[in-house]
């Protein structure tokens, strides 16, 4: 196999943007940004990088996948950041959205941070390591059942959920600040959609946004007093 350049890599890069990004609509100028910057070859090993921009998600070990550029882009939009946010990511895997998060509240006073928290330590490891080497420090990364949320950040501006659930678990609900939004991937096993909750007092809107299909979401509360789930 013929190593790929970095010039190849970003000219790829630059292709997943402009031919998949763009037309299928992703709008805010500072998502197309980061997903311009930020590295996703890096975020797989380097036998993957031939295949790391195309439109899918790949595998990355232990059963889980990074998502797809498209998903990763449109949850991104969804949260709506503008810089100096507190957002928490649930189920970090790779890394990769967590990248992009800490690219998009970056900048400005550096007030900025994301939380990522992933269930299983092996992934959680690696996604801390990636951070260190691709230079996020505005990005904490910790290894615990993340449908508990993560109360020490909490208010946060934004929730991003990036393992599917039979229902929204109520209890990331309570961590939102006023005007904060939970994007979340609502559905059975086969297909979800993006649900965008949004707090106004103790008031939450719901907005339904894309179809997707997202590893499960599993743990304690996922399932919002039914039995957990484990697979
Ligand atoms: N954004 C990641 C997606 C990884 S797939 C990326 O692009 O790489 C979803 C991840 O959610 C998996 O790594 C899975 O282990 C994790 N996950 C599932 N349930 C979880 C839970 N309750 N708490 C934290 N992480 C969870």
């Amino acid at each position: 196999m013929v190593a790929l350049s970095e010039e190849e890599l970003g000219a790829a890069r630059h292709r997943m943007v402009t031919e998949q990004l763009a037309p299928r609509g992703i709008k805010d100028a500072r998502v197309l940004a980061a997903m311009e910057r930020v590295p996703r070859h890096r975020f797989l090993p380097p036998e993957q990088w031939p295949v790391a921009y195309e439109d899918k998600p790949q595998p990355i070990g232990q059963g889980q996948t990074i998502s797809q550029p498209y998903m990763v882009a449109r949850m991104s939009e969804l949260c709506a950041l503008g810089g100096g946010e507190r957002v928490l990511e649930i189920g970090a895997g790779s890394g990769y959205q967590t990248a992009v998060l800490a690219e998009l509240v970056g900048g400005g006073e550096g007030k900025g941070e994301v939380w990522a928290v992933e269930r299983l330590p092996a992934l959680a490891e690696r996604c801390e390591a990636r951070m260190r080497e691709l230079g996020y420090r505005n990005v904490k990364v910790a290894a615990f059942d993340g449908t508990l949320g993560w109360p020490e950040g909490a208010p946060w501006d934004a929730i991003l959920c990036a393992a599917g659930a039979p229902r929204v678990p109520t209890l990331l609900l309570a961590q939102l600040a006023e005007g904060g939004r939970l994007i979340i991937p609502v559905g059975d096993r086969e297909e979800q959609r993006l649900a965008v909750i949004t707090r106004h007092g103790d008031e939450f809107e719901t907005r339904w946004d894309t179809a997707c299909r997202f590893v499960d979401l599993i743990g304690r509360y996922a399932w919002d007093g039914e039995e957990p789930v484990h697979n």
